[in-house]
């Protein structure tokens, strides 16, 4: 083996995205399977064919995504939001399984740190990444390295409260008002429902804006606002140069969110912070989670 390439996963609420990863953060193959929502064992055994079907003799390393805060030290899965996962040792599992060096982060930090080693943060040192998808992950680099909290949980931008004993949270959250019920492409896909029916879900209210009606545009500004709310007040704990704005949902409905979400991010935000931050989208898209699960792999290998 050369170790010039990982294999980076990035497990989401609806798709694990999987992808051979070079050490530029370049994607050479991928492979994209379907989340089971039952059974733990059950998403693990997919993660596991995932992995599978990209292994080769140019791999030397396996990082994964997982939408949950992570025990760095131990490898530990502790509990996912969105999908059955709860204390789950996924490092040592999958070292076992592949008898590679495997790595586990958090999905929105790997995302992050993608788009801060190959994409829109290339270069910036301090930068806040929100991925919109089935939840709200955030990742954060600060003066030039990953924030990660004392255990490696840290950090959920998307359970910060910003509506006091607002709507109730997504999932196993137990929150009230945390940000995430209010931006995702899950709360699109029922505030999609509310106006057009039990059909629609979120891709139909962005075509919808996108094809100028109403109603889809109105329920995307008011998203975009309440993800302002939270943006500006990362600015102000975080002092970003860039907050990069990633996820399925988040890349597909970019153009309607950030209008209203940058006017309140300015408004929330202080001086100097909301003159020095920009907001863009992620360049690597949707690849963003998988790529930096790849530059995790590869901390793992190195270490
Ligand atoms: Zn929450």
């Amino acid at each position: 083996m050369d170790g010039t390439h990982a294999i980076g996963v990035d497990l989401g609420g609806t798709k694990i995205l999987a992808g051979v990863v070079a050490r530029d953060g370049t994607v050479v193959r991928r492979h994209e399977r379907t989340t089971p929502q039952d059974a733990p064992q059950h998403v693990i055994s997919e993660l596991e064919a995932a992995v599978a079907e990209l292994l080769d003799d140019s791999v030397a390393a396996v990082g994964f995504g997982v939408p949950s805060p992570i025990d760095r030290k131990r490898g530990v899965v502790v509990q996912c939001v969105n999908l059955p996962l709860v204390d789950a040792p996924l490092r040592d599992h999958m070292r076992e399984r592949f008898g590679l060096p495997v790595e586990v982060d958090n999905d929105a930090n790997a995302a992050a740190i993608g788009e801060w080693r190959a994409g829109a943060a290339r270069g910036v040192d301090d930068v806040v990444m929100l991925t919109l998808g089935t939840g709200l992950g955030g990742g954060v680099i600060s003066q030039g390295r990953p924030f990660r909290g004392a255990h490696g949980a840290g950090v959920e931008l998307g359970h910060v409260v910003i509506v006091h004993d607002g709507i109730p949270c997504q999932g196993r959250c137990t929150g009230r008002g945390h940000l995430e019920p209010y931006v995702t492409g899950l709360a699109a896909a029922r505030r999609a429902q509310e106006a057009f029916g039990p059909a629609a879900d979120a891709h139909r209210l962005v075509r919808l804006a996108n094809e100028g009606e109403e109603t889809a545009r109105e329920i995307l500004v008011d998203i975009g606002r309440h993800l302002g709310s939270g943006m500006g007040s990362f600015a102000n704990i975080f002092e970003p140069a860039l907050i990069v704005i990633g996820g399925g949902f988040g890349v597909a409905a970019w153009e309607h969110l950030i209008g209203p979400a940058e006017e309140v991010l300015r408004r929330e935000a202080l001086r100097p912070m909301r003159d020095e931050v920009r907001v863009v989208r992620a360049q690597l898209g949707t690849a963003a989670g998988l790529i930096g699960a790849g530059f995790v792999a590869f901390e793992a290998l190195d270490a």
